[in-house]
């Protein structure tokens, strides 16, 4: 079976001092529940501008199956593209990269063609790259759910050789379930990501869709997570509100 994950995406919140200071109160409990259970991989994401405050108390404090990621980077390897961070400043402190959020593809117009060219650097400078899709509320209403969905993952995921086919992460964050507090449900959670799967299948084949991870993400908390991780084809959950407080170490241990 594949490992689960918790990844933390901890959006516009915590500077460089808020964000050290938050890790080293929660990384001791962090890494005793991953320290006990070999099988869960937790990945904390904050801003680009507090990644190296957290490298550091991540340096200090040593814990298995915990790695840091950003939450978006450019494509191009370096030079005059004022605000942004390439794949190799990333991965000077990351193992990891979130691309394609809703919040990236809605305030700051990226598309699919944008994110796909992350996802290939990200992958060419080793980095694993979590991919977000997820339909809004019109979409869902109207029963576009499949078809929108469709079109992003064979957009965003275009052209990988079959060998980075299997090192990516998908996450599915439908936008309505986003910092709402109504997260779907784990049936209707559970549906989505296995036609995801399914649609990889027909793009990459059997091995490596059996092989990638689908997370959740949507208003997870510690309430409902096992609800989602029940189910065989989550492999686990993206959290944005509950990855800055307690509730991230109560949402690992209840996966581990
Ligand atoms: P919430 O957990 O706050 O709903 O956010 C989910 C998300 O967007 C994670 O990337």
């Amino acid at each position: 079976a594949r490992t689960a994950i918790i990844a933390g995406n901890w959006k516009m919140n915590f500077g460089p001092k808020q964000a050290a200071s938050f890790t080293s109160n929660i990384l001791p409990t962090l890494g005793k529940i991953t320290r006990a259970n070999p099988h869960v991989l937790s990945i904390i994401c904050p801003p680009a501008i507090s990644l190296a405050a957290v490298h550091e108390v991540m340096e200090a404090m040593p814990a298995p199956h915990i790695e840091l990621g950003a939450q978006n980077m450019y494509f191009e390897e370096k030079g005059a593209f004022t605000g942004e961070i390439s794949p190799e400043m990333v991965k000077e402190l990351c193992t990891t990269v979130i691309l394609g959020h809703s919040e990236r593809r809605g305030y700051f117009h990226e598309n699919d063609e944008l994110v796909n060219k992350k996802v290939l650097a990200a992958l060419n400078h080793g980095l694993r790259p979590i991919i977000c899709v997820g339909e809004n509320l019109a979409q869902y209403e109207s029963g576009k759910t499949h078809s929108f969905i469709e079109t992003q993952i064979q957009h965003s995921l275009a052209n990988l050789d079959a060998t980075q086919a299997k090192q990516i992460v998908i996450a599915y964050e439908p936008i309505w379930a986003i910092g709402t507090g109504k997260a779907a449900t784990a049936e209707g959670a559970n549906q989505v990501i296995h036609f995801i799967r399914h649609t990889y299948t027909a793009m990459y084949g059997q091995t490596a869709a059996d092989t990638i991870h689908i997370l959740y993400g949507g208003s997870v908390t510690g309430a409902n997570i096992a609800d989602f991780i029940a189910y065989a084809d989550i492999d686990g959950a993206l959290i944005g509100g509950s990855s800055i407080k307690s509730d991230f170490a109560e949402i690992l241990q209840k996966t581990a």
